[in-house]
């Protein structure tokens, strides 16, 4: 796979390149310069295989010239651990939930499957990759896991002290191995400003390679494609031609939708997307008039959709060649405010017996507003509710039921390193291990 880049220079990038880097160097997104485009028997032949036997086939188109079939085998066979069922609300609606890994949210996809690519590239260079990430919670999480136990991947978490939910806290501070959670004394701005100082200091770039986790990296965005292709393919009717779904995604910055326009883009069968938003709704504006503006994020029940510049607008404008009417043909906008996300909690819970998370609710409204009659339609899942007990305990009393791996969780050891936020004592617990 080539890769572009979304900013000014016409250079292209190999895959592994990409990954390491993150960022282009002209500060755009990497993006693949041509998907392949298999015939539409190919999806009709995946239907009853698993989402893993499903990222076997497809990994193996997209990344054909990037590594060897052995290797390719061994990231699918790392990152694709865990189902992605799909629920059926109604004769027509299906929920895609995608939050049955270790951290209980689709972020575990990306994670797993760049910690996957990562230790196969230092595999290959008989070099340790060092991970330096900052994080205010859930990213941390999502990192922490994926990379456990990684090999040759080395990963420090920089969090600010006292400012992450207790259960989060535990979900990057008790695997130990090859996790390193540094514990700022200070604010996760702080957090993100020392990692930059890492990146920039040259006695720590001469001694370790480092990467970021970051959550615009294109090995992020694959795995992603795999799911929707997964759910598109098993919820086609019987015996006959493909027919186009409609999808809604809970979207803060756009990441997930844009792995489904990845997917949309190698013929997989969609017919509309649905970037649902709550208040923080600069797509969804931008969507209906054709101005972007990006704004300071307001605080919501679905945080993890908090965000006023979504990083990954700029690969949407990019892919529909900034072409605002093209764009708003095949994106449908729609926002809700707490209010009504938690009305919808209720409803579906009291109609149907089944309990969303606040994102998820987010796109099961979006998908009400735009689905027409002639609709099959799929909703992404994208939380446990579990990981939101205050919210979903005040809704819906007594309807929630929390996983085992949350319970186990809270009985855990912290194990964390306090540091002052200082480049000096960062470097020194950096280097020192
Ligand atoms: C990150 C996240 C989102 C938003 O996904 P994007 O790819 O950033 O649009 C939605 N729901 C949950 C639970 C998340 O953690």
């Amino acid at each position: 796979m080539r890769l572009y880049s979304t900013g000014s220079s016409p250079d292209r990038t190999d895959f592994r390149t990409a990954v390491k880097r993150g960022l282009a160097p002209d500060g755009g997104l990497f993006l693949p310069e041509r998907l392949p485009q298999p015939a539409p028997s190919f999806w009709s032949e995946m239907k009853g295989t698993c989402i893993k036997d499903k990222a076997h086939r497809v990994f193996d188109l997209l990344l054909e010239d990037d590594f060897s079939s052995e290797q390719r085998h061994e990231i699918v066979e790392r990152a694709f651990t865990f189902d992605a069922p799909l629920v059926t609300l109604d004769d027509r609606t299906r929920i895609l939930e995608l939050f049955h890994g270790p951290t209980l949210a689709f972020k575990d996809f990306g994670a797993r499957t760049m910690a996957a690519i990562l230790s196969v590239l230092a595999a290959e260079q008989g070099e340790k990759i060092t991970i330096v990430t900052a994080t205010s919670g859930d990213t941390g999480a999502a990192v922490a896991h994926g990379f456990h136990k990684a090999p040759g991947v080395e990963v420090f978490i920089l969090y600010p002290g006292g400012q992450v939910s207790p259960l989060q806290e535990k979900q990057f501070t008790t695997l130990g191995d090859n996790i390193t959670a540094l514990e700022v004394e200070g604010t996760f701005d702080d957090c993100q400003r020392l990692v930059k100082a890492c990146f920039s200091d040259e006695s720590i770039r001469s001694q370790k390679q480092l990467t970021t986790a970051n959550s615009i990296n294109i090995a992020r965005l694959l795995p992603q494609m795999i799911y929707y292709i997964h759910a598109v393919v098993e919820i086609q009717p019987a015996g006959r031609e493909l027919l186009p779904i409609l999808c809604s995604v809970p979207s803060g910055n756009f990441g997930n939708l844009t792995a489904g326009l990845l997917a949309r883009n190698m013929g997989l069968p969609v017919s509309r997307f649905v970037a649902a938003t709550n208040i923080n709704h600069v797509v969804p504006d931008y969507l209906e008039d054709g101005s972007f503006q990006s704004k300071p994020s307001i605080r919501t029940i679905s945080n993890a959709m908090d965000v006023g510049n979504p990083s990954n607008f700029d690969r949407m404008l990019d892919m529909y060649d900034h072409d605002h009417k093209k764009m708003a043909g095949d994106i449908k906008g729609a926002w809700f405010d707490d209010e009504k996300t938690g009305r919808a909690i209720r409803d579906v819970w009291q109609r149907h017996r089944y309990l969303m998370d606040p994102h998820t609710a987010v796109g099961y409204l979006g998908y009400l507003e735009h689905r027409t009659p002639e609709d099959h339609g799929l909703i992404l899942a994208t939380a446990h509710p579990a990981k939101f007990p205050e919210t979903i305990n005040k809704l819906v009393p007594g309807a929630l039921d929390t996983p085992d791996k949350l319970t186990r969780l809270a009985g855990k050891e912290k194990k964390s390193l306090p540091v002052p936020a200082d480049i000096r004592a960062v470097k020194e617990r950096l280097l020192g291990s």
